[in-house]
């Protein structure tokens, strides 16, 4: 028998002003696992961790823990291979006393740690993830003039970079707006590189003149639901936004990027959520570059990429219905090869279809006129365009996701779903920050998860929102209690890179309703919406894996399902989710992270 035991902890300082990104992206990237050390351990071994608390929800999949519900742990967990064979107490369980007299087991001393299933973000974007990491971070930067100056100081000391790509701009920054001049003459002497930056969001990319013209941006037609800024000539100035970000911008940098970086930035993104205490991810917007470098990476991982992976193909708005179905149709031909029969860690699940954009940008589609400036914007699909999409969707059996945040958009999208799809196959709502009490209540009539992502109800960024749709409708934001009371599914997901990744950050924001960015910070957002812990905790685990169909073998600490789970050095109380730390992560029966501290 061998025998493992945690030592005495040290107290942890969370970083101030961390973004669990950078964290956790920066100081993990390196620590990815060769096939060689992936597959060291998975000789057949029995694994006994015993002293421990492990989390049982003790639900239906499908179902939510009441708010209030305590916590249920077991002081065992048996794995043998891939799988998790007994949960229970030594003294009571003869399978576990079993385990622990054979002796070839191992044992494990938690020493009171807590056990939890793996995390699944129930909504991701994996190759912007993992090539957010290869950009330059402006996150720090509170003006144009820090703008400009880092990538001065980031272009003179990355000579051999074909292009400057970098994230994190907020519209704050700048607030007299900006043009592709602001960004010109940024390089070395004698260099004219592309410089490509991206907004935190993601939803706007701004870019230099050399940008322009390496995109190809003078022919771009305007698409439906996107801006280009042009001058009064009709020439695009250097910043696209929403749907031309997606149609033209993300394609490019797909296609500039090559297979081995692409491969790269799959590799990064899988070993970062290893270190955040993730076994599954669900993507929310596959595209072919992405697809491609995740199926060679898994080749060359010899079929396993440590990542149980469910995406969801993006399907964009096009001049026409015809194009449009024929995405659905793409999407369909995928899933009908990558599927849970085929290639159980590695499937296209269904469509994804971008409703409308988000409150910041006054691009997220409202009932009612924005508040400060009286315009009003509308869905980017209206019905008539939409339906079509969802009922060849539905027909071809795959899942539907529809991103909706404003109210009239997040109606649409119910009366759509409620309409054209079928409960039994889990159709989803991505975001839903600002429903109307009616369709909050409606998502359970329905069968639809509620995904949402409790880093995007930080407080720290919702700073703007009451001058943007006044006071009054700020008080509907982020109606998680009332999706849940209402009999949806939740789904709890991170929408990285776009917000910090860290799991119990999101569930400290469901539950506490505080911010994670800014902990210090006191304010609450509609408190009265809160999740209870056990609640989100079990959202962000079997919750996400229940959104596409994988409750059925992970998602839980239960007897028959996968060995995916973490180790956590934790307090069970929603105040004291900011101190907890991560020690080990474990997919498929091996651990595939550990924390060096
Ligand atoms: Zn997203």
């Amino acid at each position: 028998m061998t025998y493992i035991h945690y030592g005495l902890d040290r107290p942890y300082k969370i970083p101030k002003n961390r973004t669990g990104l950078r964290h956790s992206l920066i100081s993990e990237t390196k620590r990815y696992l060769t096939p060689e050390q992936l597959h060291r351990t998975a000789k057949m071994t029995t694994t006994a961790f015993i002293n421990g608390r492990i989390f049982l929800s003790g639900v239906k999949p499908g179902t939510n823990p009441s708010p209030t519900s305590p916590p249920t742990f077991a002081s065992a967990l048996v794995i043998k291979d891939s799988l998790i064979t007994a949960v229970g107490s030594p003294s009571s369980d003869p399978t576990i006393a079993a385990a622990l007299a054979l002796p070839d087991t191992t044992v494990v001393d938690l020493a009171g740690k807590t056990i939890l299933p793996g995390f699944v973000d129930g909504h991701m974007h994996l190759m912007l993830l993992g090539q957010s990491l290869q950009k330059l971070d402006l996150g720090a930067c509170k003006t144009l003039a820090d703008i400009q100056s880092t990538i001065r100081a980031y272009a003179a000391a990355n000579p051999a970079l074909p292009r400057i790509l970098c994230r994190g701009w907020m519209h704050s920054m700048t607030p007299g707006g900006v043009s592709a001049a602001d960004l010109d003459g940024l390089d070395v002497e004698g260099m004219d590189r592309p410089v490509l930056v991206d907004t935190k969001d993601l939803h706007s990319a701004w870019c230099n003149t050399a940008g322009i013209a390496a995109l190809g941006a003078e022919k771009w037609a305007d698409v439906p639901g996107g801006i280009i800024a042009r001058d009064e000539a009709g020439r695009p100035t250097g910043v696209f936004s929403e749907a031309a970000n997606i149609t033209y911008v993300w394609p490019w940098l797909a296609s500039v990027a090559g297979m081995e970086e692409r491969m790269d930035a799959v590799r990064a993104a899988v070993a970062a959520y290893h270190a955040a205490g993730y076994t599954g991810m669900v993507d929310m917007a596959m595209d072919e570059g992405a697809w491609e470098a995740v199926l060679a990476l898994r080749e060359q991982m010899g079929g396993d990429f440590g990542m149980r992976l469910s995406a969801y193909w993006l399907v964009k708005p096009s001049a026409s219905e015809a194009e449009n179905l024929a995405q659905v149709d793409r999407a369909a031909e995928l899933a009908g090869l990558y599927n849970s029969a085929t290639t159980p860690d590695c499937r296209v699940v269904g469509i994804k279809v971008i409703g409308d954009g988000i409150i910041d940008a006054c691009t997220a589609g409202l009932s009612e006129p924005y508040s400060h400036d009286g315009t009003g914007t509308n869905p980017i699909w209206t019905r008539e365009e939409l339906e079509p999409v969802v009922r060849r969707a539905e027909e071809k059996g795959l899942q539907i996701a529809l991103h909706a945040i404003g109210d009239a958009t997040i109606k649409m999208a119910v009366d759509v779903l409620a309409e054209c799809a079928s409960p039994a196959r889990r159709p989803r709502i991505e975001h839903i920050e600002l429903a109307s009490k009616e369709d909050a209540d409606r998502l359970g009539k329905f069968g639809i998860t509620a995904s949402i992502q409790p880093v995007h109800a930080d407080p720290a960024i919702l700073r703007a929102w009451p001058r943007l749709i006044g006071k009054h409708r700020c008080k509907r934001a982020f109606a998680y209690r009332e999706f849940a009371d209402g009999g949806a599914p939740l789904a709890l997901g991170s929408d990285a890179p776009t917000a910090p990744h860290s799991p119990l950050g999101n569930v400290y924001v469901g539950t506490t309703r505080r911010s994670y960015r800014e902990p210090e910070m006191t304010t609450t957002v509609n408190e009265n919406f809160a999740l209870g812990l056990c609640e989100a905790v079990a959202a962000a685990t079997e919750g996400a894996a229940y959104s596409c169909f994988e409750d059925g073998r992970l998602g839980r600490l239960a007897v028959g399902l996968k060995a995916d789970f973490v180790v956590v050095d934790m307090q069970w109380e929603k105040e004291k989710l900011m101190e907890a730390r991560m020690k080990e992560t474990w997919f498929d029966g091996k651990r595939v992270w550990a924390s060096d501290e």
